[in-house]
């Protein structure tokens, strides 16, 4: 299907096709034309396996999906068509805007596939090892096996904090268990990367993911300092309520007092109960009216997308790029409440962004411009599910009403945004200890973090692999940092719009309800150029700078 809207942002014929390329450029052209005649189909009938997998859970479409990753990688593996980009791009003889970006692109897709064979195979072994462990180990509360769902419950509910204290141990028990496998995997990890000329494996992926060690440190470090005094004022207020309810003295506070294994989400002390407004909503409908309305229908979408829960379904959501060309689905497990106002918020921002690229942009460059920019757009639309203005206008609420869910709802977020950013905080920065030395006394360096930044008191004493419990390390290595960098795109958007699009004073009076302008404005300066500029210099193109913390700070803080 094509995509019926185009909205050419950069001129494409301006870079290519007028100007003459050079004989470099040219056997470039060629290359890239053959490469995608391979790689397109195997990517579009990937996708479609993966949307099978999801919808149906039949083993046989994991399987077709599997295989068709693996041919792709094979592609991607190919060390002599590796080397010819590897002196092309150092050449710098590729001087067309668009071919150089592709060149990058490709590059950088070859250079993940480089790995020595016999480590990857070494890794996959490993990997797939410590998944099992982390799938089928279940901690134990007085000798019974209790499940992650049982221990949330206890955390969320019970008063007494020897059993709490308990459950907390629970969670952390399958740490001991998978810690060396995480550090023999770490460490199998940094010598991929030094065969491949970087310091450790943690340098490797940011600069595989287009990000500079040094700009990521920079903007942790003043999000650290934006939040650190704030957070101390809302967490002493959280303990102080939380404490009451286990008849304890704030100070007594231990890290099992919180309503999660690792402080990362807030406790809830706010009685923030949305559900009862949406539940007699249509969430779907309330979502693509409101997409309407800003001039980003998702109706093609929303066609082909899986919206109900269904037996042998995942469970979950997520959204995706079927074909770059228009084919954008969703899978979600709606119901009329609040958490799936939000989830199909989020999901149809990722779809907008990927539906509303333009298509003269090359395949290559026809996708978000970063794994965080596309959440940071999802994160942007899902807030509007827990804003007052927007839930006022969408389901014609009265003010009295506004006024309330607006208090409430302001103090959840708050405390939200901010527990959650001192948490990144301490995975931000631990992982990146831990690929540069895996050998330092590990244990102690998570409670340093972790007392550090989310204030935490570590029960004395402690001496276990309390970090190998948090199973991003082993599954999902240096990603976590996308999340924060999500929500802190996600709150310069919203500044910019307010103030510069939309003209308005207040961050928190625009609903963007009927708002084409701020539809107009994402898909021009963001979904149509999809990669066609790295993630830094989109934002700069878009808001006027570069990403930075204080606009999620202006938000959540006062
Ligand atoms: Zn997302």
């Amino acid at each position: 299907m094509k995509k019926h809207i185009v909205f050419l942002t950069i001129s494409v014929g301006m870079f290519s096709g007028c100007t003459q390329l050079n004989p470099e450029e040219k056997q470039l052209q060629q290359f890239l034309t053959d490469h995608l005649a391979q790689v397109e189909p195997l990517q579009k009938q990937s996708s479609l396996a993966w949307w099978a997998a999801a919808t149906s859970g039949k083993a046989e479409a994991y399987d077709q999906q599997s295989k068709l990753e693996l041919q792709i990688r094979q592609v991607y593996s190919n060390a002599d068509e590796y080397a010819y980009l590897d002196q092309l791009k150092k050449s710098g003889q590729v001087k067309d805007l668009l071919l150089a970006r592709q060149l990058h692109q490709l590059h950088r897709a070859y250079l993940a596939n480089q790995m020595d064979k016999d480590l990857m195979k070494q890794m996959v072994e490993l990997d797939t090892e410590i998944q099992k462990k982390f799938s089928t180990f279940r901690g134990e509360i007085d000798g019974k096996k209790v499940s992650d769902n049982d221990i949330r419950e206890i955390l969320k509910t019970e008063t007494d904090s020897v059993k709490r204290q308990k459950a907390w141990q629970a969670a952390k028990q399958v740490a001991p268990a998978v810690a060396a496998d995480v550090i023999r995997i770490v460490k199998l990890r940094n010598q991929v990367a030094r065969k491949l000329g970087f310091d450790n494996y943690h340098t490797f992926s940011l600069t595989l993911s287009e990000m500079d060690p040094k700009e990521l440190d920079a903007i942790f470090a003043e999000l650290d300092q934006l939040t650190r005094v704030p957070f101390a004022r809302v967490k002493a207020d959280a303990d102080r309520r939380l404490a009451k309810r286990y008849n304890i003295r704030p100070d007594q506070m231990m890290p099992w007092h919180y309503h999660d294994p690792f402080f990362q989400e807030s406790p809830q002390i706010y009685d923030l109960d949305l559900d009862r407004y949406y539940k007699n909503q249509d969430v779907k409908k309330l979502s693509r009216r409101f997409y309407a309305g800003i001039g980003l229908p998702v109706d093609a979408v929303l066609a082909r997308s899986d919206l109900y829960e269904r037996e042998g379904k995942n469970p979950h959501a997520f959204c995706t790029d079927i074909d770059r060309q228009g084919d954008v689905r969703i899978l979600c497990n709606l119901k009329n409440n609040q958490q799936w106002m939000d989830t199909i918020l989020h999901e149809l921002g990722h779809a907008v962004y990927d539906f509303y690229h333009d298509p003269e942009v090359p395949y290559l460059l026809r996708e978000p411009a970063h794994a965080f920019s596309t959440e940071a757009v999802a994160m942007f639309f899902g807030r509007l599910s827990r804003n007052a203005c927007w839930m006022q206008q969408m389901m014609n609420l009265t003010d009295a009403r506004r006024a309330e869910i607006e208090t409430v709802s302001r103090n959840f977020s708050q405390l939200q945004q901010l527990v959650f950013a001192r948490w990144t905080l301490v995975m931000y920065n631990f992982e990146k200890q831990l690929y540069a030395d895996p050998d330092q006394d590990l244990n102690a360096l998570w409670w340093q973090m972790v007392e550090k930044y989310q204030l935490v008191k570590k029960p004395a004493g402690r001496n276990t692999p309390d970090w190998a419990a948090k199973i991003h390390f082993a599954a999902a290595p240096c990603y976590y940092h996308n999340y924060m960098l999500g929500e802190l795109l996600a709150s310069q958007l919203h500044h910019h719009i307010v103030h510069e699009v939309l003209k308005q004073d207040s961050l928190q009076t625009v609903s963007y309800v009927n708002q084409p302008k701020a539809g107009k404005f994402l898909r021009q300066t963001i979904f149509a150029d999809g990669n066609v500029y790295p993630w830094n210099e989109m934002i700069k193109r878009a808001t006027g700078e570069t990403l930075s913390p204080k606009y999620f700070a202006d938000e959540f803080v006062n």
